[in-house]
């Protein structure tokens, strides 16, 4: 990719202090003139008023107008995604993420692995493959040839999964396939227990690998209480609180489809078990209809309420909606585990919006926990809008 022909944009003055800093974008407010013919998802080299050169990266029509891939260079290396690969794969292995009885994991986390606009979630020999930016929809096939090439990851099968990831107004029309390999079962190992992942028509890559620790921390609370899972998709909480021994699990989610995984998946590790009911509705429905004290333990995870900054404010109120109706119908005693996937809401907003949920019920809430993103989803310090993940574990008298 080292070429001469790759085109030059220039900045306004003074707008490189953020690119100085390491943030990888670059606004379309700071440029001061595109080059002409610059096409979407070209490759591009990005200067500052006086010529200084400030990174390389991928173009695109819109706000974020280039999303940087290395700084104070003009030319990127030819095995950038590899690089980039071997080393994302090199930081999930020393957390301990890829053994045995753990075969699923992100292995890369866009910006904060240094590749923006890619998300590639691993379940056993497949990777799930997301374009978010034209840049790297171009790239796709290097990059799944890079996957299935990565020493000791085992890959075999590359899913390309990006209809609803990539801007639409790009006109694309990019397809779900398989870049490598094809189907060849779907049964991923989480901490030991088992999930049918079903990338084809499955929400995201399949499964929702980030909350894996906050899931592992609910089974240590589960034993002899009753659960209600809201918003279950695949159970993944549910299946860990039948192995911390929960007295009864009530999973719910307003998609048949949903409550069909989450069956399957409770079939998987604990057939016939009788503690496990799905039940496909809608939550606020469930939640207002379910009888008081009937649970002593709660997960609240929605979709994200907020999915731009428009949305903030009906968000916000749709988190402590929400989580009131937890403090008004949950035992004495009881355990709720709250979140917000919400990347515009902050953690402080998202604590503002439960604490006044709280106080509504006129009942004492402790936090336990705070919870947040596991490390195989990290977060580049230069770019905090990396972090989107914000959890509560609360103790409610
Ligand atoms: N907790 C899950 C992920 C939840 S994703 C996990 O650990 O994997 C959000 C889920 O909320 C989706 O499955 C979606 O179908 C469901 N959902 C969206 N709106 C809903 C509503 N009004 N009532 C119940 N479920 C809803």
């Amino acid at each position: 990719m080292s070429d001469d022909k790759i085109k030059t944009i220039i900045l306004k003055p003074n707008k490189e202090e953020s690119i100085l800093r390491q943030h990888p974008w670059v606004f379309s407010g700071a440029i001061a003139r595109l080059p002409e013919g610059l096409e979407e998802g070209e490759t591009v080299c990005v200067k500052a008023a006086d010529g200084r050169v400030l990174g390389i990266g991928h173009y695109q029509i819109g706000s974020i107008a280039v999303r940087l891939l290395e700084f104070d260079t003009d030319t990127v290396p030819d095995d950038i995604y590899s690089r980039r690969l071997e080393s994302a794969l090199a930081l999930r292995r020393s957390l301990g993420l890829s053994r045995p009885d753990n075969n699923c994991f992100r292995l890369v986390h866009g910006e904060g692995d240094f590749l923006p606009g890619l998300i590639v979630d691993i379940y056993g020999d497949t990777a799930v493959m997301q374009a978010h930016s034209p840049g790297m929809h171009f790239a796709r096939r290097v990059i799944a040839d890079a996957l299935t090439l990565l020493p000791g990851a085992g890959i075999r099968n590359v899913y390309y999964k990006s209809e609803t990831t990539l801007p639409y107004k790009a006109h694309l029309d990019p397809e779900n396939e398989y870049l490598a390999g094809g189907y060849d079962g779907n049964v991923a190992v989480e901490n030991g227990l088992s999930f049918n992942i079903d990338w084809l028509k499955g929400q995201k890559t399949g499964f929702f690998v980030d909350q894996r620790e906050n899931r592992k921390l609910l089974e240590s609370f589960a034993a002899g209480r009753n659960v209600l899972n809201m918003f279950c998709y695949t159970g993944g909480f549910s299946v860990y609180a039948m192995r911390g021994g929960a007295a009864s699990v009530d999973s719910v989610d307003s998609s048949a489809k949903a409550a069909a995984l989450t069956d399957a998946n409770i079939e998987l590790n604990f057939p016939g078990d009788p503690r496990h009911k799905t039940h496909a509705e809608d939550a606020f429905k469930f939640l207002n209809e379910m009888e008081k004290d009937r649970y002593d333990l709660i997960i609240l995870d929605p979709p994200a309420f907020a999915k731009h900054r428009s949305a903030l404010k009906n968000g916000l109120i749709g988190y402590r909606k929400l989580n009131a109706k937890a403090f008004e119908k949950i035992k004495s005693g009881g355990i709720l585990f709250t979140f917000s996937c919400s990347q515009v809401v902050s953690k402080e907003q998202f604590r503002l919006a439960v604490f006044s949920a709280a106080a509504k019920s006129g009942r004492r809430v402790r936090i336990l926990h705070q919870l947040t993103q596991p490390a195989d989803h990290p977060i580049d310090i230069s770019h905090p809008e990396g972090e989107y993940l914000k959890g509560l574990v609360l103790e409610v008298e």
